[in-house]
């Protein structure tokens, strides 16, 4: 029995998505909101690396997904390797630091762009003859009944009537296909806006990456393709925004960047333009119901601290494919909803681990008070003493244990 599965909400995840499954010969319909700009193999070969955009460190799990699906050659031609981590506070003594030749590994995982990541997966999913991609198009209405589930989704004044056996929402954070089911969600606003943007550094960075616990905030520095250039992710009190956005400000961010950081990356001498995300936590009560089952944000949504909200997306949707190719395998539903259960529980444990990690580690250094500094700073230096513990977060930093 040949099954068509649609998938709604072409983002980094949905996309990603639609590639596993058709690596398994499973048909998809992508539906997404967004009208795409067209990415023909011209556009890819002159793609010239961008000074503003989004960068995501993806684990060596997430890494290993793209080299099954065959993406990688070409996707490491804008990412590069993170060798070491090392995680300090501003203003204490302790230090954590993990480096990938005492783990054993080649490397924690890769910084890479966005803007190239999706037009690798955008390119790869146009030339794919399994995936139907259907663009500019927005869902308006999700129902279902014992046999099917029905999508309507507006394009101008024209409505496209799709039916499915299976419907995968992968709509992001707001998801509308959640909110058409009737799927709560529990939210936690951080009270913070991450201030993304890309700088350059007098002294290269040796693909070390840093988090740095500061009075404004955690902050990432992870190094990107060309020696001096670092991504910047720093998450700063929501409604101070302003006062880091914008050209007028470059000197005022750079000059903070600095007094934080010190003198670990040399001099920071030139910040790219600077974007604002607000951050917050939003957990969807339930992933499956019936034949619809949530996917990326619009499963769950979880503060960039860690880097690790696209890498568990990468393990759900590969274990999830795990699921469907089994059915397809036995010409079964597609969309059986206690298989797609059985999907949801198998992914809790590791769904909670990580959401529960990021929450913390937010939630623990966001407070300045002395003697949780102290208690802060002994936990950083036990890491770096205790035998055992570094194999171990490694390990789940790299999505390789769950
Ligand atoms: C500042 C920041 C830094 C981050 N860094 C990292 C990192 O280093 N590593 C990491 O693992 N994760 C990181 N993350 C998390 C990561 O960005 C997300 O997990 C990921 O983007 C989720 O992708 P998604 O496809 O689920 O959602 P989205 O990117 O939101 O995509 C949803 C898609 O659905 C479409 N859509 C919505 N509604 C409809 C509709 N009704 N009809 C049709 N289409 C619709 C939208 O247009 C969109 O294209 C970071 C997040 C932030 C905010």
């Amino acid at each position: 029995m040949q099954q068509e599965v649609i998938i709604v909400g072409g983002g980094m995840v949905g996309l990603s998505l639609a590639l596993m499954l058709a690596k398994t010969k499973i048909e998809v319909k992508l539906l997404e909101a967004i009208k795409y700009p067209n990415y023909d193999d011209e556009n890819l070969a002159t793609y010239h690396s961008s000074f503003d955009a989004r960068n995501s460190a993806l684990s060596r799990r997430s890494v290993q997904i793209y080299q099954e699906l065959g993406l990688w050659a070409l996707l490491q031609e804008h990412a590069t390797p993170i060798l070491e981590v090392n995680i300090t506070e501003q203003g204490s003594f302790g230090k954590a630091r993990l480096k990938a030749e005492q783990e054993k590994v080649e490397s924690f995982g890769q910084v890479i762009e966005n803007a190239w990541l999706g037009r690798v997966l955008l390119t790869q999913v146009q030339k794919e003859p399994l995936i139907e991609l259907i663009d500019g198009v927005q869902v308006t209405s999700l129902t279902q009944d014992a046999d099917f589930a029905y999508i309507e989704a507006k394009r101008g004044e024209y409505t496209h009537k799709l039916q499915s056996k299976l419907v995968i929402a992968a709509d992001g954070r707001d998801s509308f296909c959640r909110k058409a089911l009737g799927i709560g969600a529990s939210e936690h606003d951080y009270d913070q806006v991450a201030i993304v943007t890309t700088v350059q550094t007098s002294k290269p960075h040796h693909h070390v990456g840093f988090e740095r616990f500061s009075h404004l905030g955690p902050l990432a520095l992870l190094p990107l393709p060309g020696e001096y250039h670092r991504s910047v992710v720093w998450p700063v009190k929501k409604g101070t925004e302003d006062e880091w956005l914008g050209e007028h400000n470059d000197q005022h961010f750079l000059d903070a960047l600095q007094e934080t950081y010190g003198d670990r990356a040399g001099k920071f001498q030139k910040t790219g333009r600077r974007f604002s995300f607000p951050l917050s936590q939003v957990l969807a009560e339930k992933q499956a119901v019936g034949r619809v089952v949530l996917m990326g944000n619009a499963a769950h949504t979880i503060h960039p601290v860690a880097g690790q909200g696209f890498n568990l997306c990468m393990r759900d949707a590969y274990v999830l494919v795990r699921y469907l190719k089994e059915q397809q395998a036995q010409a079964a539903d597609l969309g059986d909803a206690s298989m797609l259960q059985d999907y949801e529980k198998a992914r809790l444990k590791d769904q909670q681990r990580v959401i529960k990690f990021c929450d913390s580690v937010v939630r623990g250094f966001s407070n300045q008070n002395p003697i949780l500094k102290l208690a802060r700073n002994t936990g950083l230096m036990c890491f770096e003493n205790i035998p055992g513990i570094k194999p171990l977060v490694a390990n789940y930093a790299m999505g390789l244990k769950s």
